[in-house]
């Protein structure tokens, strides 16, 4: 028999909402997690994670329970000479960015959320919810799952880019919709791909898209593109098949490789949109993605997602909005401290 009443719920269980449900756990609140998928979701592909994200997770590297790859840098091409660049991210973040890390994405991030569990969250799997679902009465929030109805004082808006707390509560109050990127990758067996280990493509035929290819830890190939936009991008815009088309041009992949051949997975991601992260009454907050915290260095959103909810749990603990998360956040986005170095102070977390 599940448990109807928490302090939490947490609507969604990526790596924000596992995270904000381990860490209110851990300090003795009742939180339950609702997850739309399954116990093994095939949702996204690559994590690409730093010392910093396991540092924002309390945990050290060697407790991954799964296969990892752990290259000392990235390797920076030029596309134009190939030629490798010196690795910058040692100089731009001396203390926090000296290694990153592969794992599987799915793999983690059901680790992060068994991890919960653990930790005495209630983890609900194949829960869709729907911003109909959600109402407030009598100081409460109550959340329809199924014929049931799951009561909380405080909710936790984790469902990433169409977050159903976000555009229950916040889509008016908010202006959306900031800045946007849109991602495809392709994840092939390694066996496929004869081209370097990890290596990233800056302005790939266009200032704003990036592409990669990385070796991931269970034997797989991730090959793909991004392009940011500040209004709407299209896959076109995104020229993932020119890259496939370059990748085979080097002999990276076989001349017959064809992506729909394989897993690949995608989405539209909201960044630096000026997201609010809290009610006025702290009743309710948004987390990760949901928030709009996707860096746009990188496309590196696991990281701010989970230290989001780390800091988002600590709130509910001691009972405030969290007003210091901007300040605190701010050591592990490197590019927004220079970005503010250079342009005053950008407010992408505000209060409603
Ligand atoms: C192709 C691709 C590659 C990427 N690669 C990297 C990378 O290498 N490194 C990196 O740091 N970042 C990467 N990102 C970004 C990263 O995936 C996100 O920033 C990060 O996952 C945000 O975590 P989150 O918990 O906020 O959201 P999500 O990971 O999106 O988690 C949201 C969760 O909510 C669930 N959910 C959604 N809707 C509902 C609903 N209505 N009801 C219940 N549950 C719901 C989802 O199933 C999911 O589990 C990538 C993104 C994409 C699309």
């Amino acid at each position: 028999m599940s448990r109807l009443d928490h302090d939490i719920i947490v609507v969604g269980g990526g790596p924000a909402g596992s995270s904000c449900a381990r860490f209110a756990a851990q300090q003795g609140l009742d939180v339950a997690v609702l997850e739309r998928t399954g116990q093994r979701p095939t949702k996204r592909t690559s994590a690409g994670i730093f010392d910093h994200t396991w540092h924002a997770m309390s945990l050290k590297p060697d407790d991954y329970p799964h296969a990892m790859r752990t290259p000392h840098a990235f390797e920076f091409t030029t596309l134009k000479d190939r030629k490798r660049l010196p690795d910058v991210l040692p100089f731009l973040t001396p203390r926090l960015q000296r290694h990153v890390y592969f794992p599987n994405r799915d793999e983690f991030d059901v680790w992060l959320l068994k991890l919960a569990q653990k930790g005495g969250a209630q983890v609900l799997l194949d829960t869709m919810i729907r911003p109909g679902d959600i109402e407030r009465g009598d100081g409460r929030y109550h959340v329809r799952v199924g014929s049931e109805t799951h009561t909380a004082r405080v909710l936790v808006g984790a469902a990433g880019t169409r977050c159903p707390v976000y555009r229950r509560y916040f889509e008016e109050a908010s202006g959306w919709p900031g800045k946007t990127m849109l991602l495809t990758e392709v994840e092939a067996p390694e066996s496929e791909y004869n081209g370097p280990s990890w290596a990233s493509y800056f302005g790939f035929k266009d200032k704003s898209v990036f592409a990669w290819t990385y070796l991931v830890g269970d034997g797989k190939v991730h090959i793909g593109t991004a392009a940011m936009s500040t209004g709407r991008t299209s896959k076109k815009d995104m020229r993932f098949d020119e890259f496939i088309q370059f990748a085979k041009g080097e002999n990276y992949i076989a001349p017959d490789f064809e992506p729909k051949d394989h897993h690949t997975s995608g989405g539209s991601i909201r960044m630096f949109a000026p997201a609010p992260m809290s009610t006025a009454d702290a009743s309710c907050h948004i987390i990760g993605d949901a928030a709009g915290l996707l860096q746009n260095d990188a496309y590196n959103g696991i990281s701010s997602a989970i230290l989001s909810g780390r800091l988002c749990a600590d709130a509910i603990a001691r009972g405030d909005a969290n007003p210091k998360l901007r300040r605190r956040l701010h050591p592990y986005l490197f590019q927004d401290v220079l970005r503010d170095m250079m342009s005053g102070t950008l407010p992408f977390l505000r209060r409603v």
